[in-house]
């Protein structure tokens, strides 16, 4: 049987648009549709204009500390405009860039929502065309969702609205406690705006370690953010020139907008998977085996549709192993285990392995942790003070998790993450000279424990 293309990819994200140069340089016939901005989620709207952001917000802090270090300063205040204008000049850069990447490999794109028709058969929504591959790559990402409320959840916005917002406003509330809450918080603080954060848990970041994520909230809190746990909205109306809303601890407040930072959602809806059969789970997204493929032999997914490490590397590390997979005859897994992390808060958290509270359910453990103000900052006499921690099992010394915050904490940990991928023990460590002086080489000396269970 003669397809049109031997592989046609549903989504221009980062997972999807690499294993289709890939698949294309290696000699396959490939196309690819995107309905929206080539580049997806991360590039578009997401990691890439999120850390561009919190540069722009950082400046604000660095000012005052470069005052109490001796320099004149003469800084005026931030000017959302200005910065959107290059922003957005970035994102069009690194759109094209995507388009070039693409066509240089010989991949035809097409500027269409794409659906299912069925196994091997797309339709081209844009002009009702369709075409046959032999393997079909679903890559069309996730989106983040508003709270299913009784109240109108419209009222407020989401991460995609945040890169678009025509002036900074004066007075913000984040719904949420997930990376997606944090990172928006300290970016909205740092550029000036009165940042509230409602989140309904015990404390924000769940699922990380709880020294970590308490350190991270006691500074968000010092350096301005309003963080208010075991809270939820009630009631959300227009008022007031505002958005009026009711808080489940009894407060009411007006603010110029809300952000919903309520989780996201796999991009699965109308895609026509009913005529094929790729199966759902209970969030809707696709289920695959190690391999990427759903239960209709003819059809991987990868990425944050697939549900399973919503995390750029991993999405592009799915589609090299795709690619790998299919078109070059070496059945590759994809290695979810320790994947290293940041969350960029202000100060950063990098993590990778098990939290304290998951090594300790596991097995007995030995804590190596440290917590001191950086030279830089204690020099002009902040109390700010950064976190460096590892989880080690006593059995065989081997270190199951390292957790820091600190400044420039996603770049450490993607360095202690290859150590910590290779099975490093703790004794590994410690044989390493310290570089001094520094944060990190806390990591290299930390002799007793600091507690063990
Ligand atoms: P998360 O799932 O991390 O956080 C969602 C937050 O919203 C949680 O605090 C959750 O509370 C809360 N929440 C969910 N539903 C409701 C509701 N109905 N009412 C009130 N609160 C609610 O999602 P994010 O959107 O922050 O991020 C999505 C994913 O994107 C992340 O998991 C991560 O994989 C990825 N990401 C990674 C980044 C990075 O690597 N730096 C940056 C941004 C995103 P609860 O804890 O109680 O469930």
């Amino acid at each position: 049987m003669s397809f049109d293309y031997d592989l046609f990819v549903i989504g221009g994200g980062s997972g999807g648009v690499r294993a289709a140069r890939v698949a294309a340089a290696g000699g396959a016939k490939v196309g690819l549709a995107e309905e929206s901005r080539l580049g997806g989620t991360c590039v578009i709207r997401g990691c890439v204009p999120k850390k561009l952001m919190v540069f722009a917000s950082s400046y604000r802090e660095t000012m005052n500390e470069a005052l109490d270090y001796g320099w004149t300063v003469h800084a005026g205040n931030f000017d959302w405009t200005k910065f959107a204008v290059r922003l957005n000049a970035e994102l069009d850069r690194l759109e094209n860039v995507y388009q070039g990447l693409l066509s240089n490999s010989g991949v035809e794109t097409f500027a269409s929502r794409a659906t299912l028709v069925d196994a091997h058969t797309i339709k081209l929504e844009a002009d009702g065309t369709t075409k046959s591959a032999k393997h079909i790559l679903i890559a069309t990402g996730g989106r983040p969702v508003r709270p299913d409320a009784q109240y109108d959840a419209s009222l407020g916005m989401v991460s995609d609205d945040i890169f678009n917002l025509p002036e900074l406003p004066r007075k913000m509330l984040i719904v949420g406690g997930g990376y997606i809450a944090c990172e928006f918080a300290g970016v909205m603080n740092g550029l000036g705006v009165d940042v509230t954060q409602f989140y309904r848990g015990a404390q924000i970041l769940r699922g990380f370690d709880d020294e970590a994520r308490g350190l991270v909230a006691d500074q968000m809190c010092a350096n301005g953010v309003d963080i208010h746990c075991g809270t939820d909205v009630l009631d959300m109306q227009e008022r007031d020139g505002g958005i009026w809303v009711k808080a489940s601890n009894g407060s009411e407040g007006v603010f110029d907008k809300v952000l919903f930072a309520t989780g996201r959602t796999p991009n699965t809806d109308g895609l026509g998977l009913e005529n094929t059969g790729v199966q759902l789970g209970r969030r809707g997204e696709i289920i695959v085996d190690d391999y990427s493929q759903t239960g209709q032999p003819s059809i991987y997914a990868i990425g944050d549709v697939t549900n399973r490490v919503n995390l750029t590397p991993v999405a592009i590390r799915e589609g090299m192993a795709f690619v790998e997979t299919v078109f070059n005859g070496n059945p590759t897994k994809v290695d979810h285990e320790l994947i290293p992390s940041a969350v960029f808060t202000q100060p950063e958290m990098g993590t990778i392995g098990l939290s304290e509270e998951e090594a300790r359910d596991q097995e007995p453990i030995h804590v190596y942790a440290t917590s001191f103000k950086p030279m830089q900052q204690s020099f002009i006499g902040r109390e700010a003070r950064v976190m460096m921690k590892l989880v080690v099992s006593q059995k065989t010394d081997v270190v199951l998790g390292c957790h820091i915050v600190a400044p420039a904490a996603g770049e450490m940990i993607q360095l202690a993450g290859v150590a910590i991928k290779m099975g490093a023990t703790k004794a590994q460590f410690d044989q390493v000279c310290a570089v001094h002086p520094t944060m990190s080489e806390e990591l290299v000396t930390m002799k007793t424990p600091t507690r063990s269970a």
